[in-house]
């Protein structure tokens, strides 16, 4: 059996990477992994749903306990993958997503060199300002904050393995379909295809 994919998504906030992973979700064979955070919940959070929230210490004693696939300090707060989930979804050959800032990406990309990374933005930086006060749930400083760190996050993006612009909807859904259908023919996600062409397995 061929291990299942990983795919890491990143991008400013705003970017749409939420709403755009939602439409993709409906029709693809991808489990969302859920993060853990010692960010406090957010109207609409919903615990074990959209993160598993854990405060700063019960976190640091999950980073003692190697519990983490990956984590990051962002904006003050840590984000991490829980190892366990992810892990056992690829090695029973199902395809995961992780939805997760650019230094956990990075972490992903040494530790798992199959892993295909997404990068999204919008068509330009006026947009993403018109999209995260249009979101209307940050304060105008804290907008001004993330545009700051979206220019910060976006010296990433040559890292990643394709570019995703979110201009209108649809079309970005169909674009990350498209790039995914892509990445599972690369040959580095059929290497037990290969090995069992060979006869070896
Ligand atoms: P992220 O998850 O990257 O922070 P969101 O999914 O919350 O971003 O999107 C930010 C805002 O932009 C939301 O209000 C969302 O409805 C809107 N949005 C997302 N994609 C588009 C798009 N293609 N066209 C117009 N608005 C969009
Ligand atoms: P938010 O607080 O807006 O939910 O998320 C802030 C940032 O943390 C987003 O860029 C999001 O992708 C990222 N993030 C969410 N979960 C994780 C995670 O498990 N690890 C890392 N490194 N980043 C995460």
């Amino acid at each position: 059996m061929n291990k299942g994919m990983l795919i890491v998504l990143s991008g400013p906030s705003g970017s749409g990477k939420g709403t755009v992973l939602s439409e993709f979700l409906k029709g693809e064979d991808f489990k969302l992994s859920i993060s853990a955070t010692s960010r406090k919940p957010r109207p609409g959070d919903k615990e074990g749903i959209t993160y598993f929230f854990k405060t700063k210490e019960e976190f640091e004693k999950m980073i003692d306990n190697g519990e983490f696939f990956e984590y990051a300090k962002f904006n003050g707060n840590y984000y991490g993958t829980p190892k366990k989930y992810v892990l056992d979804q690829i090695n029973n050959g199902k395809n995961i997503i992780l939805e997760i800032e650019v230094q956990g990406a990075m972490q992903v990309k040494a530790s798992v060199p199959d892993a295909v990374l997404i990068f999204m933005t919008t068509p330009d930086i006026k947009v993403l300002r018109k999209r995260l006060e249009g979101r209307q749930t940050e304060p105008q400083e804290v907008i001004e904050q993330r545009l700051k760190t979206a220019l910060e996050e976006v010296e990433y993006a040559d890292c990643y393995d394709y570019l995703v612009i979110n201009d209108e909807l649809e079309q970005t859904v169909s674009d990350l379909k498209a790039v995914v259908e892509t990445a599972r023919e690369k040959t580095k996600s059929n290497l037990e295809f290969i090995k069992k062409f060979k006869g070896e397995i």
